[in-house]
């Protein structure tokens, strides 16, 4: 790997050693990209103190020893986001978002869109204007759309038929099949899932939106909760797993 030099979002670091630390980023240029920071453990000179989860930096990092990792040269500090550290609440969904990305995209692949979307969601969530449920949901829906498991909307997963021709104001939704089931082909089962139409149609609004205007959307708070339920249940159902991050963002919901 040559030298390069991008844009960059900490996502993880790790002690290593008991001088170095490895960092994973998410980068403008090379997508996620891990590389190891000599010397940053302990002395404050090297990247005085920038290092931080979640903030955003240029970075510099030239080829390793061997297969080695790229080793970080320079950082220059871009946004701190640091109100986000600074409150558990804020901390708890971008480490959510980082680990989505962390958990799910490959190394060295390049995803313009998506490092412009984590950008928009942090910057949104540092600043304050905008309620963190709502930034959660813009993250999910536009994230699963950019890496290919969109939640159907649409039409029925089943018969095609459209969401507009659909009568019940109460859609069921289904994990297996990747999205709403008309009442038809549903067939009234009880245990099934349901979202009222006209939160799906915000949801497709919050998607294909102008990002800058899609955090503006009103939900109320029936629509904001089960859109909640429904997106991290088909997140898990997709990763195959609850992220870890996910389950203490629920706990810090339950208890605010
Ligand atoms: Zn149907």
């Amino acid at each position: 790997m040559t030298a390069f030099s991008t844009s960059a979002i900490l996502l993880r670091r790790l002690d290593y050693g008991d001088f170095d630390v490895i960092i994973t980023f998410f980068t403008l240029e090379r997508g996620k990209v891990s590389v190891i920071a000599k010397s940053a453990k302990k002395s404050t000179k090297r990247f005085a103190g920038i290092l931080e989860l979640f903030s955003e930096l240029q970075i510099l990092a030239g080829a390793g020893r061997g297969k080695g990792l790229p080793v970080l040269q320079e950082a220059v500090l871009k946004q701190p986001f640091s109100a986000i550290r600074a409150d558990y609440k804020k901390t708890a969904y971008a480490s959510y978002w980082s680990e989505l990305i962390n958990s799910w995209i490959e190394e060295n692949f390049k995803q313009i869109a998506l490092y412009y979307l984590f950008e928009h969601v942090l910057y949104e969530l540092d600043a304050g204007n905008t309620a963190p449920q709502v930034l959660n949901l813009l993250f999910q829906m536009r994230f699963l759309s950019l890496s290919g498991h969109r939640p159907n909307f649409n039409h029925c997963s089943l018969c095609a038929l459209e969401l507009e021709d659909i009568k019940e104001e109460a859609i069921a939704v289904n994990l297996q099949r990747g999205g709403i089931i008309c009442g038809k082909c549903s067939g009234g089962a009880s245990s099934r899932k349901l979202l009222a139409k006209g939160t799906i149609k915000q949801l497709l609004w919050v998607e294909s939106g102008q990002l800058a205007k899609a955090a503006r959307i009103k939900f109320s708070q029936s629509a904001l909760d089960e859109s909640t339920n429904f997106l991290e249940e088909f997140v898990c159902y997709h990763l195959g797993k609850q992220p870890r991050s996910l389950k203490f963002l629920r706990q810090i919901r339950q208890n605010s």
